[in-house]
């Protein structure tokens, strides 16, 4: 798909785990002014469900070998490995999406976020979630999901330190303190790049 017959924006968001961008998404997802026009890429990814998870809502859920397959027979367009696992943006979603007129917001780490800039420069804003501090972001994440391994949660606040370092690549950086406050700026910087 060319830019020049791309109408649509790309709204990458990233930060942090435990951040709060699916949350924030999820809430400007459903803002009146939005919800007609703004729609979300779900990945591809081989992690496993979190619970409250479904299966093509938050993510779809892949072996290992199904999501190669995917990739070799080119229906990503990009992808990562996070923690070992394996993480996509479909491209027939993608691209289905904004030919129809949408504009679309996709939850990515730096490497999504770079890719996507690189492939569609024009189209592509880039958005940073913070939060209020590192101890903040454990207990979310500790409280997103019981059976999380504290294994796993230091992992992420690993990574989390250095995704702060390159919070200063990105377009916009927004701090999640608070939730409500924090869904309104969201949505407040959507909707200000698409009325251009
Ligand atoms: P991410 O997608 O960035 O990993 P989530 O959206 O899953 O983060 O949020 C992690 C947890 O933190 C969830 O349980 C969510 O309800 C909670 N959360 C999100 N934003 C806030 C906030 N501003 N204050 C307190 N808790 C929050
Ligand atoms: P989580 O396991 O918390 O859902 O996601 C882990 C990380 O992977 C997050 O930073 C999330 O934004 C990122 N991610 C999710 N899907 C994709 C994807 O399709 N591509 C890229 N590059 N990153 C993704």
């Amino acid at each position: 798909m060319n830019q020049a017959s791309m109408r649509g924006l790309i709204f990458v968001i990233s930060g942090p785990s435990g951040s709060g961008k699916t949350t924030l998404l999820k809430t400007v997802l459903l803002d009146r002014l939005l919800k007609n026009k703004l729609a979300k890429s779900i990945s591809v990814t081989t992690r496993s469900k979190r619970s409250g998870e479904r299966q093509g809502r938050d993510y779809f859920f892949v072996s290992p070998g199904g999501f190669l397959r995917l990739v070799k027979s080119k229906k990503i367009l990009e992808w990562t490995r996070y923690l070992g696992y394996y993480y996509g943006t479909k491209k027939d979603f993608l691209e289905e999406k904004l030919k129809a007129g949408k504009h679309l917001a996709l939850c990515l780490d730096l490497n999504g976020a770079k890719a996507l800039k690189k492939l569609y420069p024009k189209n592509t804003v880039t958005i940073f979630i913070d939060a209020p501090s590192i101890n903040e972001l454990r207990k979310r994440i500790r409280g997103r999901c019981s059976k999380t391994k504290q294994e796993e949660i230091n992992e992420r606040i690993k990574l989390a330190e250095i995704e702060l370092k390159n919070s200063c690549a990105y377009d916009y950086v927004l701090k999640n303190k608070n939730l409500a406050q924090a869904s309104i700026k969201l949505r407040d910087i959507i909707l200000k790049e698409i009325r251009g």
